[in-house]
């Protein structure tokens, strides 16, 4: 029996999930969408992961979406040793440069014009900020620092410089290698790390055009320039990511938790998607059962109404993966089941008070709008026991979602991308339909696959909610069905 949790679950894959078996658990656990970090691992590693997870989904019959999250202007070290460096308070330490005969002292860099950007004195943070330098020294090449954070430092690690706006391009070479490699194994959704603006997601929109395609685009908020553009961002992006670890980083620990409410805030106002992202079961990876603290965190992200929680590490490299996404499971359930579902983010989008003005829209959009607020009232005012609705796009679905309806919505397509477009949507149930003529065939052949996944019964009253083309604003019945089956 598959979780029907409503808040959704996107798992890092990683070693940790190299079986198929494992994923499968991992499905069967309430994972909803595996992102493939392209910081890390080469694209065979990647396709195989992409390969095997497909085949897990067709195996539990659960549309899994897959997001490739870009590096970007991330600054990340180089490759060091397997067992990585112990680094100690006060020790002199050379950034960069050519490899040293001396590893023990030596971190190699994946950002060859950083050591000309930065003066004597600026600081430099590694691994999340657990391991702080100072720079003392530069030449053109190299940094010489001295560590005043000691700690042990493995490969491939983060690099920030907090408070520098460093002339990294946003859309890296490396990143368009990345979503040409994304787009040929069809990927779901493209994130782009260290966003600063508006303009960096319009740079990975127009590339996707180049590419002829318009896969949603996720921008992560990890800097602060992103928060100074934030309104600006949500508009052009598909979807946001509350990226707390590299923002702990660069904003100060202190900030996050306003931080995430503000950004899960202003995304329910613009009917945008909303991840909130790392540490969230940190413990999980080494330990097989949670910190009550983390307990709290996951039951306040669901709170604060953020649409898919992610796990990085506790997936990707972790002991207990499949645990972890248990346990994640157990706590959005028990989360969802409380009062608290009355959270402010509900008293944004009253179902019976629709503020068409909270969204910038066309009128297109705001017919679509109108529709789906139409169908929610129904829902709510009426004995009908669930939701559902027939999508081309996925489109309708989205914005059903971002209402919180309280009943279950089913979500039904012929189309396996949309599919797995809606799997990361809170409280949406994709399910697959064959592809039909008329409204009458479509909803009968919904009734049948909702009875047969046992999402309905005999008697059950529903609403449909549907659309015939592809296209923003088709969205044109609104009917109470019976379930006659
Ligand atoms: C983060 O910094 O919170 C994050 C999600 O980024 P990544 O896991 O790619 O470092």
């Amino acid at each position: 029996m598959i979780q029907s949790k409503r808040t959704k679950i996107l798992c890092t894959l990683g070693p940790a999930t190299d079986k198929k078996a494992m994923l499968e658990r991992l499905i069967r656990a309430g994972m909803n969408m595996a992102r493939i970090n392209m910081s890390h691992g080469v694209h065979d590693e990647h396709a195989r992961r992409i390969r095997r997870l497909a085949e897990a989904s067709r195996a539990v019959n659960v549309p899994i979406g897959v997001l490739v999250d870009l590096q970007g202007p991330k600054l990340r070290i180089g490759e060091l040793t397997p067992e990585g460096i112990n680094l100690k308070k006060g020790q002199t330490v050379h950034v960069g440069g050519r490899k040293s005969s001396a590893p023990e002292t030596w971190i190699p860099l994946d950002a060859p014009t950083l050591a000309r950007e930065l003066d004597r004195g600026d600081t430099i943070l590694l691994a999340d900020g657990s391991i702080a330098l100072k720079v003392t020294d530069t030449d053109k090449t190299a940094l010489i620092v001295r560590v005043t954070r000691g700690g042990h430092l493995t490969s491939r690690k983060g690099l920030n410089v907090p408070g520098r706006a460093l002339s990294v391009p946003a859309f890296t070479t490396k990143d368009k290698a990345d979503l040409a490699f994304a787009l040929k194994h069809n990927a779901d959704f493209v994130a782009l790390s260290f966003v600063r603006t508006a303009k960096d997601v319009r740079a990975v929109k127009n590339a996707l055009k180049r590419h002829k395609t318009s896969k949603p685009v996720v921008a992560k908020i990890e800097k602060p320039q992103a928060l100074d553009d934030i309104d600006n961002i949500i508009d052009v992006a598909d979807g946001i990511m509350v990226a707390r670890g590299d923002l702990g980083v660069e904003l100060s620990v202190e900030r996050v938790p306003a931080a995430q409410k503000t950004l899960i805030q202003k995304c329910a106002a613009a009917d945008r998607w909303v991840i909130v992202a790392t540490q969230m079961l940190e413990s999980m990876i080494e330990s097989a059962t949670p910190t009550r603290a983390e307990a709290s965190d996951i039951a306040n992200a669901v709170y604060d109404g953020a649409d898919c929680l992610m796990l990085s590490g506790e997936t990707a490299i972790g002991k207990y993966p499949d645990r972890a996404v248990d346990i994640m499971t157990a706590i959005c359930r028990q989360s969802e089941d409380t009062a608290w579902l009355d959270h402010p983010v509900q008293t944004l989008h009253p179902a019976h008070e629709p503020d068409l003005t909270l969204r910038k829209s066309s009128s297109a959009q705001t017919a679509e709008r109108a529709m789906v607020d139409a169908a929610l009232v129904l829902l709510r005012e009426s004995d009908a026991s669930a939701l559902w609705v027939f999508t081309q796009s996925g489109r309708t679905a989205q914005l059903v979602s971002k209402s919180r309806p309280e009943k279950p919505v089913l979500a039904f397509s012929p189309h396996q991308d949309t599919l797995r477009l809606l799997s990361g949507q809170w409280g949406i149930r994709p399910l697959h339909v064959a592809m039909v003529k008329t409204t009458d065939e479509m909803v009968t052949a919904g009734e049948q696959v909702a009875c047969e996944r046992k999402c309905a019964r005999k008697g059950d009253r529903v609403i449909v909610l549907a659309g015939q083309a592809p296209t923003i604003g088709a969205t044109d019945i609104i009917k109470i069905h019976h379930v006659r089956k």
